[in-house]
């Protein structure tokens, strides 16, 4: 059985006070048995934020990470220095850093290992652009991000990447992609992992589902056979919005 897991995405929002003030409204709430409950908030609030939920199941996660430990690196932030502080889970890859930042699928894996080789669990976004979508190059796409992210991996080590499974065109939209639609295209993802690893290694991976997740639609993508939890932006900001995200997983 896969762990349902619900991971905020805070982007770049929230300062320290109000990051802190957010753990103490979902703290008993947002801790439901049986679903993994993450908030990936920015470098700036991770201290504050992993001794907020010192006692509670809620688990603290970075936005992004480099794959050197430490270096000449201006502004940059490793997995080492995220281990340190106690934080358990990393996004890679997400669209936005692709599109604004320059990162591409080498770097996402090189990301990915670096992640791995701290015991940081990697949220690795994989989806496609709407034109791409409109050429009916989904399934492609998707397929070329996962094996570039997985590339290099032992099988163990696979079974413990979660896969986002974001259509661009659905993140910050209010356009989500079905439920149906969203669980078709992560079948198939799954499906890459077993032509990769084999179909244990595929069914121990979770993926989730990413694009406009509201608690309003978010039971509809975890009733699917597939979907095995959500990344949400916008409605991972309020702590009752948040609360009913953990609560509809
Ligand atoms: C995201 O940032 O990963 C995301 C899915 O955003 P939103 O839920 O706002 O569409």
């Amino acid at each position: 059985m896969r762990k349902p897991i619900i991971a905020g995405n805070w982007k770049m929002f929230k300062t320290v006070s109000e990051a802190v003030a957010f753990v103490s409204d979902v703290k008993g709430k947002a801790e439901i048995d049986g679903v993994e409950s993450v908030i990936c908030a920015p470098f700036t609030n991770l201290p504050a934020l992993v001794e907020a939920v010192k006692g509670t199941s809620i688990k603290i996660g970075a936005q992004n990470l480099h794959w050197e430990d430490s270096g000449a690196y201006t502004g940059e932030i490793s997995g080492a220095m995220l281990k340190d502080l106690g934080v358990t889970h990393v996004i890679i890859g997400h669209s936005e850093r692709r599109q604004y930042f320059a990162e591409t699928d080498e770097t996402v894996n090189k990301k990915v290992h670096a992640a791995l080789k701290h015991g940081l669990v990697p949220i690795v976004c994989v989806g496609e652009k709407l034109e791409e979508r409109e050429a009916g190059e989904t399934k492609n796409v998707c397929k070329v991000q996962t094996e570039a992210a997985f590339a290099g991996l032992s099988a163990e080590q696979a079974a413990g990447v979660v896969i986002a499974y974001e259509p661009i065109w659905a993140i910050g939209t209010g356009k989500s992609s079905t439920a149906e639609d969203a669980n078709e295209v992560i079948a198939y993802i799954r499906s890459v992992v077993a032509g990769l690893y084999g179909q244990s290694t595929a069914d121990a991976v979770r993926i989730q589902y990413g694009g406009s997740v509201k608690p309003n639609n978010v039971r509809e993508y975890l009733q699917q056979s597939d979907i095995d939890g959500a990344l949400v932006g916008g409605a991972s900001l309020d702590p009752a919005s948040y609360i009913q995200l953990v609560e509809g997983a």
